[in-house]
């Protein structure tokens, strides 16, 4: 018996193939739905050569709630995992309503829906960039917000304070934001993974994609922070602990064991580690040397940020697992898989 029906929007992309692996194999049926904006049909192929079966697919536009309504009618869901939404930081600053239109609509089809269906939980993937530059770290649930610095930070703002309302007023409606640190890593099978398009904008795909000879060399962004090695500090979580995190708060939502009906999580390691050491890391790991150079400081970096962990170790019962230096073997194996590279 399946244990329920989880909508996963955005089911192609990164994290939601891996959540979806994971919901899978622990017991939920799963409808995916998404318009290949940022993915492609090789990502869902990954998933069904992993799990050995084909899963339900929908090619739509979650903007389109026409579209979005006949999945209700087709489908029942206990849960949603809303994860369709465009992620550029600096693009969100040149194209502000795209990312307005699109994030924002997505979503309150999804949360209009659920409610209308009368199957409201509902499973943000927020950010730990609400935090922005934190006073006291590690940053906890109750770490004041900050400002957001883009239109891409303030559509996660936003959306954590719609999913709040709604919980507010509407019975029976429950939500849960989980807030990721800086996702890496792929499958251990290599048939799913992160597929940035043109130039990486994040460390983990610059770096792999580097190695591969695609990029002629690393920048560091800065080595003058006051940290200990001078660069940044981030809290690297593995897209497969991250994927369990989604599966453990479903569980938490469809099983009723919520104490409040709006609840927010860290997820990340609680580890921080820094650019520098993330490079000796990758290149030990990997057993190869990795051109890098440092350069200029790249606006709107935070020095520092890394997450407090207790709460999600301890109402979701889960813990970050997996070891970083298995993480990036697991990133390089994904770039040669991408790149054919032996
Ligand atoms: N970074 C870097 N070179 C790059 C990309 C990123 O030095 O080509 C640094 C960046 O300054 C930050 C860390 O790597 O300190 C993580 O950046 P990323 O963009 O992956 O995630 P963010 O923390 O900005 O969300």
């Amino acid at each position: 018996m399946a244990k329920g029906t989880v909508l996963v929007s955005g089911g192609a992309g990164y994290i939601g193939t891996h959540t979806t692996v994971a919901l899978v194999e622990a017991g939920y049926d799963v409808v995916v739905i998404d318009n290949f904006s940022n993915s492609e049909p090789s990502a869902i192929k990954g998933v069904e050569n992993i799990l050995g079966k084909k899963i339900n697919f929908v090619e739509i536009d979650t903007c389109n709630i026409v579209d979005l309504r006949k999945v209700f009618e087709n489908y029942k869901f206990e849960s949603v995992i809303h994860f369709a939404a465009y992620k550029a930081v600096g693009e969100s600053m040149t194209e502000p309503l795209k990312y307005y239109q699109n994030n924002l609509v997505s979503y309150m089809n999804i949360l209009q829906l659920m409610k209308e269906y009368g199957r409201p939980n509902v499973l943000f993937s927020s950010s730990a960039t609400v935090y922005g530059d934190a006073d006291i770290l590690p940053v906890t649930e109750e770490t004041p917000r900050k400002p957001a610095t883009s239109p891409y930070g303030n559509t996660k703002q936003m959306a954590e304070d719609i999913l709040h309302d709604c919980c507010r007023a509407y019975d029976g409606f429950y939500g849960i934001a989980l807030r990721y640190f800086n996702p890496i890593g792929a499958h251990t099978s290599a048939q799913i993974g992160e597929l940035p398009r043109g130039v990486p904008n994040n460390l983990l795909p610059y770096i792999t994609q580097t190695a591969a000879g695609i990029r002629e060399c690393l920048s560091v962004f800065g080595d003058d922070y006051d940290t200990p090695d001078g660069s940044c500090l981030r809290d690297y979580i593995d897209v497969l602990d991250l994927a369990k995190a989604h599966v453990a708060a479903v569980d938490r939502m469809t099983e009723g064991r919520m104490k409040e009906k709006y609840e927010i999580f860290n997820v990340g390691t609680g580890r921080p580690v820094s650019v520098l050491e993330l490079i000796t890391r990758f290149e030990k790991a990997n057993d190869l040397k990795l051109p890098y150079k440092i350069v200029g400081r790249r606006d709107g970096d935070v020095p520092a940020v890394w997450a407090d962990t207790s709460l999600a170790n301890e109402e979701l019962g889960w813990k970050a697992e997996r070891d970083l230096d298995d993480t990036l073997r697991a990133c390089w194996a994904w770039e040669k898989h991408l790149r054919n590279i032996k």
